[in-house]
């Protein structure tokens, strides 16, 4: 048999994964300076939270969902998004306790899983970092979590990004418009796409984010929905866009933006790169408030703003801008064995090292000891210990550091008596103008 990956699912390897713990440390670090905990829910869910979450007639829902029925019966669905799990898990755990300080801010990071057409920058399994804020209707949690989204890109220096946002206001609003959209839509209902004329009736929302280039030529001239807000989403709005203007960061306004998930009102927002290389899939993050869903899934009514983000497109990203990633696993001290005995002394001199902190590889392979030294070249290693017959016999070990040339003797003994004492007398012998 010859076994492969399914189709949309990717190995990383350790080339990659090398980055991808680089990129998530940094990530950790962004939201701790942000205040945001880390949360983990599980990978699958009852398929019913996911239907009501994210909405009945999403594309993530109708379309992409890997669900099954597990041998209880139960019918169960792998995560397409983060946020519903997390909101299950807020209303489950009572988060919104008295005894939990407010606003609630949490942050996941993890695989995503949905049926897609795989292409550059989409998989079927793909991972997403995430944060949900709880309980607070404050404009300024708006801005603060897409100033969030941005800095994820930002901190690696990314720059060619585009903050996009909208107004869905509230549920009265949208019922409104909705009538408006229809009326505005009909007349052109022959010319729509195939999915738009389905979406027509169910949610014609979503046809004002058709992909089709028909679709994008109709729903050009459609009412904006900012003209049917109510005073209060007009005044959040306002509050939001003077606060990103205070703190001078750049925005788009785009009124056919309505996001792909079915739960959202007033703020959204898509976070778009402008790099040229990107193409159709160029949203990197996207969210919004979503003050109902937490009701929805049967807790007290609690305000809420959260947003994904796709690591792959991350990466991709920083592919695209040649991003030079520090050393990851830096190797202190390589072992090079000559003979059984030192095959065997090498076992405890690299446990020695180990528990003292130091990060090392030794001789396997029983290799010419001009090959071990080639391979300690290779991984770049600081320092190589060489161990023999008659170093053993000796009681001592040869260490050479690599960057000097520079070869001293230590004593084995001492080595594990007084390590630091010993290894620092080690590097003073072995540094550059020490002879
Ligand atoms: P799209 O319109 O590109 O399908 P979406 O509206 O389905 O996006 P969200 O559900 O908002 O996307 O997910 C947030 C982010 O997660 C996206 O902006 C993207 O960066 C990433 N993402 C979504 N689906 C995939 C996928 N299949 N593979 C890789 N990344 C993805
Ligand atoms: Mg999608």
């Amino acid at each position: 048999m010859n076994y492969q990956k399914l189709k949309g699912t990717v190995d990383l390897l350790p080339e990659e994964t090398r980055k991808w713990q680089f990129i998530e440390d940094k990530a950790r670090d962004l939201m701790r300076t942000y205040q945001f905990n880390e949360i983990r829910t599980p990978m699958f869910e009852q398929l019913e939270l996911f239907a009501r979450g994210v909405g009945e007639t999403s594309d993530i829902v109708t379309k992409e969902m890997y669900d099954f029925r597990d041998k209880g019966d139960r019918h169960i669905a792998l995560r397409p998004e983060g946020t519903a799990g997390v909101v299950r898990a807020y209303v489950e755990n009572k988060l919104y306790g008295p005894e939990y300080h407010k606003p609630t801010k949490l942050f996941y990071m993890g695989p995503m899983f949905r049926y897609e057409r795989p292409q550059s920058g989409r998989q079927r399994q793909f991972h997403q970092i995430g944060v949900e804020v709880f309980g607070s209707r404050n404009p300024s949690v708006d801005v603060e979590t897409m100033v969030l989204g941005m800095d994820l890109f930002k901190q690696f220096g990314i720059t060619d990004l585009k903050l996009v946002i909208n107004s869905l206001g509230s549920s009265e609003t949208r019922k409104i418009y909705r009538e408006e959209l229809i009326a505005y839509l009909e007349p052109h209902l022959d010319d729509l796409s195939k999915d738009s004329q389905v979406r027509l009736y169910k949610n014609p929302l979503r046809v004002l984010d058709s992909k089709d280039k028909k679709d994008k030529e109709i729903v050009k001239d459609a009412p904006s929905i900012l003209d049917f807000l109510d005073e209060a989403s007009k005044a959040h709005f306002e509050a939001v866009k003077g606060m990103l203007e205070d703190l001078e960061i750049p925005y788009v306004i785009d009124t056919n933006m309505v996001r792909g998930l079915d739960y959202y009102n007033d703020t959204i927002f898509e976070v778009i790169t402008t790099n040229p290389k990107f193409g159709a899939n160029a949203t990197v993050c996207a969210g919004g408030r979503y003050d109902g869903l937490v009701e929805e899934v049967g807790g007290p009514s609690t305000p809420a703003f959260g947003f994904g983000c796709g690591l792959e497109r991350l990466v991709l990203l920083l592919e695209h801008m040649d991003f030079d990633y520090p050393e990851l696993n830096p190797l202190d001290a390589y072992i090079v064995t000559m003979g059984d005995r030192a095959d065997q002394s090498a076992n405890k001199l690299a446990r020695i090292l180990r528990q003292n902190g130091l990060s090392v590889e030794r001789e396997f392979m029983n290799r010419k000891a001009g090959k071990q030294f080639k391979t300690a070249d290779k991984l770049n290693a600081d320092y190589v210990f060489t161990l023999g017959d008659q170093e053993i016999d000796n009681g001592i070990v040869q260490v050479k550091r690599l960057s000097t040339g520079i070869q001293t003797e230590v004593s084995l003994s001492e080595l594990a008596s007084s390590f630091d004492e010993t290894f620092s007398a080690m590097i003073r012998s072995t540094e550059k103008g020490e002879e």
